[in-house]
């Protein structure tokens, strides 16, 4: 069975490569086969082709949340923006925007250059508005965008009618447009950089849970690797490595892709421009149109099981696909009433402040990347890019930001995780119920915000 509809297009989940036998000695080991640890292989390697890089992948390449998502390469590095000037001052805060900004860009230039075939298109990225509240909301955030020293080729407020010309929605007054932002079929993107990272000369070993890391060395039940560095790319998963269990909550997303819609829908749709999209909402509706005409949209499920376990392999529940297709609805009216094709979830890493990092313990030959919460898929070729000149120990622009350096504060012990997470899930749903009701801000909404650390 797939883990998503993006691997249904390809076929089914793929033929898994072998799995690590024996002893193994390597310069670098990448423990996880996702974007993170692959973008990272990737980017050694090219940097220094004497260097011997191992991957080591519990399942297949891209069986995580790098194969299941919503395929938006967002120039977005999640956490409040407070919270990174907090953290970097207003500088490093700008300076992360705009590397992030940039890598859109360089993942771009990887696909053309790698041949990698993933539908890949900048449209840029859309929040829609449905309401006077939202666009309120819409407003201020452009506002933060301009006093962070963003411009109008960076942050554009769009007016009804300017919406009205880029897409139909139900009700839309308004919304916030940013360039920064293509849209990839997922799948087709990490398999296909799986296959850069191998011509580049890494090796990849699949059906490899790794049990245990420690200075030095990685290793499963059948062998192990050793190495200078060990790099943990295990990002929601990371739960289940010993010792690991409170560094990132895995917190599920869940996502349906429609039938393809026909001609006169789109007609009446438009959305001519592939531009991701994003409704105005707390617990918010993120979309895509997909290169066969679909619309792949999700949103959070049930939102954390007890423990930190991570396994979402089953289809969401009814209740789940059903509000999605409700929401569809919703946003582009009986256009989009077409039938269901594929619903899927997966876990996505969130760190107890929101904010990704990236680090390296340089006397304990350890590095790690993670926690990007939802936006991982530019966040993580980023990381990667950071991880290599740490590894190769040059200092530059990229070792500079302010996500590099020490994890985040950890997640409290159960069961004051998942009652945390829990409460903040549903005091968002409350916040959404109350402000569609009244039309006027929530401070159940902003007390869930603040309490979760994730910000307006
Ligand atoms: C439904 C959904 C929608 C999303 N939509 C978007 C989006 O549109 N845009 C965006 O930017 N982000 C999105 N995200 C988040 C994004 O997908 C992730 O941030 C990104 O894929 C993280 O990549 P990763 O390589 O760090 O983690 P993963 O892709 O989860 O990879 C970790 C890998 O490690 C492997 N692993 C774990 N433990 C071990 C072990 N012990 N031994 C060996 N291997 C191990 C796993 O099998 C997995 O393949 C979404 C996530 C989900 C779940």
């Amino acid at each position: 069975m797939s883990v998503s509809f993006w691997f249904e297009q390809l076929g089914g989940m793929p033929t898994p490569r072998p799995p690590l036998e024996g002893r193994v000695e390597a310069d670098v080991c990448v423990v996880g086969g996702g974007y993170t640890g692959l973008w990272t292989a990737y980017e050694l390697r090219r940097t220094d082709p004497s260097l011997e890089v191992v991957v080591l992948e519990r399942e297949v390449a891209g069986f995580g949340a790098s194969g299941r998502n919503g395929g938006w390469v967002l120039g977005v590095v999640s956490g409040s923006r407070a919270g990174w000037i907090e953290r970097g001052g207003r500088e490093g805060a700008l300076a992360l925007e705009r590397a992030i900004h940039a890598t859109v860009d360089e993942v771009a230039r990887v696909v053309e250059a790698e041949g990698i075939d993933c539908d890949f298109v900048k449209g840029g990225t859309l929040v829609v508005a449905q309401s006077e509240l939202e666009l309120d909301r819409l407003r201020a955030q452009h506002a933060d965008d301009v006093a962070l020293g963003l411009g109008e080729e960076d942050s554009v407020l769009l007016d009804g009618a300017a919406l009205a010309g880029r897409v139909h929605i139900r009700g839309g007054v308004g919304g916030l447009f940013s360039p920064h932002c293509a849209r990839v079929q997922p799948a087709k993107l990490v398999r296909g950089l799986a296959e850069g990272v191998e011509r580049n000369g890494a090796a990849i070993y699949e059906q490899t849970p790794v049990l245990g890391i420690e200075p030095g060395r990685a290793w499963c039940s059948a062998g192990e690797v050793r190495a200078r560095w060990i790099v943990r790319a295990t990002e929601a998963y990371t739960a289940n490595l010993p010792g690991l269990r409170r560094v990132l909550a895995p917190v599920n997303s869940a996502m349906i892709a429609t039938e393809p819609l026909p001609a006169a829908a789109w007609q009446e749709i438009g959305w001519a421009g592939c531009e991701t999209m994003l409704d105005g909402r707390r617990l918010y509706t993120y979309m895509q149109r997909t290169a066969d005409g679909r619309i792949a949209l999700g949103g959070r499920g049930v939102p954390y099981l007890y423990g930190s376990r991570t396994a979402r392999e089953e289809a969401p529940p009814p209740e789940t696909v059903e509000g999605l297709r409700r929401r569809l609805v919703d946003l582009f009216g009986e256009a989009a009433d077409v039938g269901v094709a594929g619903a899927w979830q997966g876990v996505l890493g969130v760190s107890r402040t929101w904010r990704p990092s990236v680090g390296v313990d340089k006397a304990r030959g350890l590095a790690w990347a993670g926690g990007y919460a939802g936006d991982g898929v530019a966040a993580s070729n980023l990381a990667g890019r950071t991880l290599r000149d740490l590894l190769v120990g040059a200092d530059t622009e990229l070792t500079r930001l302010p996500w590099v350096g020490p994890p985040e504060r950890a997640w409290e012990p159960e069961p004051l995780r998942y009652a945390g997470i829990h409460a903040v899930h549903k005091l968002m749903r409350a916040a959404d119920r109350a402000e569609g009701r009244t039309g006027r801000p929530s401070r159940l909404g902003d007390v869930a915000a603040t309490i979760s650390g994730r910000g307006h």
